[in-house]
């Protein structure tokens, strides 16, 4: 068992906390907020009065704070983690943040002689109580081994993302694919309701086709991850299909800026000459919009 540092008991950090404690692991807690510390001490863990205390001679120090200017503060100001951290320690932060702010934390962990990861977390407070984060390991092979054991006591799931930097990276694609589908998902249910359709309907029908699965598992993987864009369903078809939702929707005074912004990716999708593949070659559109040469066979 180990001894932890854990710096920010917030709605995520209590829980995570909590969890390391019942795994036996001897826990130093610190958060700016008092009362959130002194309820982590009715759990077992001991209180600290900045980070710098909490970090004395801990081999892991874990931070799990709202913003990345926070993490640099815990770090690096007076009271800061780095005024006794031992070299051999190992600094793990879980926090969402700006991956070039990550890159540049570590880098200056590393001129001090420090070692620092980034594992931030998938899912909700809830999984947070329940021990079953998904964990996106950033790091050295070393360093993920190291974290592992003391890292799923807190989660059910580690992947390891592939290097240092690379654990928010991932953490970054997700939560900007499912923050914009929800934003797309509600345009689709305001259209639901503007019909006078069940949302239960729609939800059976959804659970089970790419629009509640998502592309990635469904339509993808048979497509144009194999390079294959023959057609099992147009791109001309698509825009067809998304034209009448549209037209409805703005019959119906119902806006849609989501679905008027994909209409644009398929209008280009055809100006390129790409009405007849496959819907999943819009991932080619959207790769030779950013400048990106063609991957797949024509
Ligand atoms: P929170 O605001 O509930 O908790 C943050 C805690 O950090 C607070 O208790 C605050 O007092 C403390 N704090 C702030 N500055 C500090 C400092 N300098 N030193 C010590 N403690 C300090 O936030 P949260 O929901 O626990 O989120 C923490 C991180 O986890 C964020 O980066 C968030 O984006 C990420 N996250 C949150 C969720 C979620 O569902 N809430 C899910 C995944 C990831």
């Amino acid at each position: 068992m180990a001894n932890v540092a854990f710096i920010g008991l917030g709605q995520m950090g209590a829980p995570m906390a909590c969890n390391l404690i019942k795994q036996g692991h001897a826990l130093r807690v610190f958060d700016i907020n008092p009362q959130v510390t002194e309820k982590l001490v009715r759990q077992g863990a001991t209180g600290c009065n900045s980070a710098a205390e909490a970090a004395k001679d801990a081999e892991f120090v874990i931070t799990m704070l709202p913003d990345g200017d926070l993490v640099r503060e815990a770090l690096f100001a007076p009271g800061g983690v780095c005024e006794t951290l031992s070299p051999a320690a190992l600094v793990i932060d879980m926090s969402t943040i700006h991956p070039l702010q990550t890159d540049r934390l570590i880098a200056q962990m590393r001129e001090k002689g420090f070692s620092m990861m980034d594992v931030p977390v998938g899912r909700t407070s809830d999984h947070a109580i329940a021990g079953t984060l998904l964990l996106l390991a950033g790091g050295t092979q070393e360093q993920v081994e190291r974290a592992t054991p003391v890292l799923m006591a807190m989660g059910a799931e580690l992947i390891n993302a592939g290097g240092p930097g690379r654990g928010i990276r991932v953490k970054l694609i997700n939560n900007y694919m499912s923050i914009a589908l929800n934003a797309l998902s509600a345009e689709a249910a305001v259209l639901c309701e503007a019909l006078d359709l069940s949302f239960d309907v729609a939800l059976k029908v959804m659970s089970g086709t790419p629009a509640g699965r998502g592309h990635f598992t469904t339509t993808w993987p048979n497509k144009i991850l194999k390079g294959d864009l023959s057609p099992a369903f147009m791109i001309d078809l698509a825009h067809k299909d998304l034209g009448i939702a549209l037209d409805v929707a703005n019959q119906l005074h119902v806006p849609m800026p989501l679905g008027a912004a994909s209409r644009e990716v398929y209008n280009q999708a055809r100006a390129a000459g790409r009405g007849r593949q496959d819907w999943t070659a819009i991932l080619e559109q959207v790769r030779a919009s950013a400048g990106l040469p063609e991957k797949s066979n024509q």
